[in-house]
């Protein structure tokens, strides 16, 4: 089986260049046309010598594919279904708000970490995508131009597959690949503890730890990972590294009706995250088919926001973007394999 060009590093590349018998300085002639002039052919190389692109094809794929269905909310974000190895499929969410364009990007096809709020984690594990497959959701991405920044946000948790994650943010920011700013990058994880410690070390993009409620029994009840990570161990962990000003750590937090939104969550937040230089994000919630969850009211969410505010945290709502064309990460994916099995 062929393997693929795209998603490679400058060294992984050398080692290919070196394998085909190519001259050294290929390696970045071939990272130049695949990360700064986007082409799609081995053959549109075209300072590779023509014996150089048959040895190159005989073994490698370029490695791009478009994605194979969109839909768009009527507030303009955008999903885009994309194929990936073995009929899987995988989403990327593109979300445009003033001047700044998100692409929420999926690492694994479903996900086994099994959150009870989460679509995904009702489709099970599937399998991990390879940094080309994360790559290519910007790349063949029709608003790559505009795109400002890249959360991996979408299907999967990250440091389940962290070696693929390390290596497509290398891609993302490397001065030989895309060459974007780290800060214009979030990852976000539920708190895997090995992965996230290798990110901290390894990467300079931001951090995000989903924590959706500070109360341990509560997180294993949502969260099952909170039985092998405890969020206290995470929030220790961050402790630790000292993330400097340029770096960003922030919490997500899903505001659930009656269930992680009041006082007792403030303050025991309030007192966990003490002392930490972070960010709090509140998440309104989708509902999604087949949970008990509701989303906490709006006044409720402000009276929260205000208090964590009080507290000194700095603290926003997200916006809750694409719920007619459900946005949560999994729908739509799911919702493909269903009609696919159904058919
Ligand atoms: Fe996986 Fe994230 Fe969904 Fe949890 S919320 S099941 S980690 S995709």
């Amino acid at each position: 089986m062929k393997d693929n060009l795209f998603g490679k590093s400058l060294q992984q590349t050398e080692a290919v260049v070196s394998e085909s018998g190519l001259p050294g300085y290929a390696a970045s002639q071939i990272t130049d046309w695949l990360y700064r002039k986007h082409v799609r052919e081995i053959d549109a190389m075209t300072n590779l010598s023509k014996i150089s692109r048959e040895r190159l094809k005989e073994k490698y794929l370029p490695g791009v594919w478009d994605p194979l269905k969109e839909q768009i909310s009527a507030d303009g974000t955008k999903k885009y279904l994309f194929p990936c190895a073995d009929g899987r499929y995988i989403e990327a969410a593109f979300i445009p708000e003033g001047n700044r364009n998100t692409l929420c990007v999926s690492t694994q096809v479903g996900c086994k970490m099994g959150c009870l709020f989460c679509m995904t984690g009702k489709q099970g594990f599937q399998g991990n995508l390879s940094a080309g497959e994360i790559l290519n959701q910007y790349r063949s991405l029709p608003e790559r131009e505009s795109i400002t920044n890249i959360v991996y946000m979408g299907m999967g948790e990250p440091f389940n597959n962290t070696e693929a994650v390390l290596q497509s943010t290398e891609v993302f920011t490397a001065p030989w690949g895309y060459a974007m700013s780290p800060r214009r990058i979030t990852v976000s994880t539920i708190g895997l503890i090995p992965g996230m410690v290798e990110f901290i070390e390894k990467s300079q993009c931001h951090l995000a730890v989903s924590m959706h409620t500070p109360f341990e029994e509560e997180r294993k009840y949502l969260m099952p990972v909170e039985k092998t990570y405890p969020l206290k161990e995470v929030i220790g962990v961050l402790r630790k590294y000292d993330p400097g000003r340029q770096r960003r750590i922030s919490f997500e937090y899903i505001m659930f009706d009656k269930l992680n939104d009041t006082n007792r969550h403030v303050n025991e937040l309030a007192r966990l995250l003490n002392g930490l230089r972070c960010r709090i994000n509140l998440i309104r919630f989708h509902p999604i088919p087949e949970t008990p969850f509701k989303s906490s009211s709006e006044e409720t969410i402000e009276n929260f926001l205000v208090k964590l505010n009080r507290k000194g945290f700095r603290t926003t709502v997200r916006a809750s973007r694409g719920q007619d064309i459900a946005a949560a990460c999994g729908l739509l994916s799911t919702r493909e394999m269903v009609v696919k099995e159904e058919g």
